[in-house]
């Protein structure tokens, strides 16, 4: 049994595998989006937030 979710940034849908876990993020194959799995029951995602990678000195 597959669940899908909708991209909240494109709109559309997304397969989460069965054994994911809450917490887990996942890139939407659409927009490239990162999203993180927010709960399995009911299925919510949200944007993750953007890691600041920092170059600086
Ligand atoms: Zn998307």
């Amino acid at each position: 049994m597959t669940n899908s979710i909708e991209c909240p940034e494109c709109g559309s849908a997304k397969e989460v595998p069965s054994d994911s876990q809450q917490g887990q993020l996942m890139s939407c194959a659409c927009c490239g989006t990162l999203l993180e799995l927010l709960s399995l029951s009911p299925l919510s995602v949200a944007k993750a937030p953007q890691i600041e990678e920092d170059f600086g000195e």
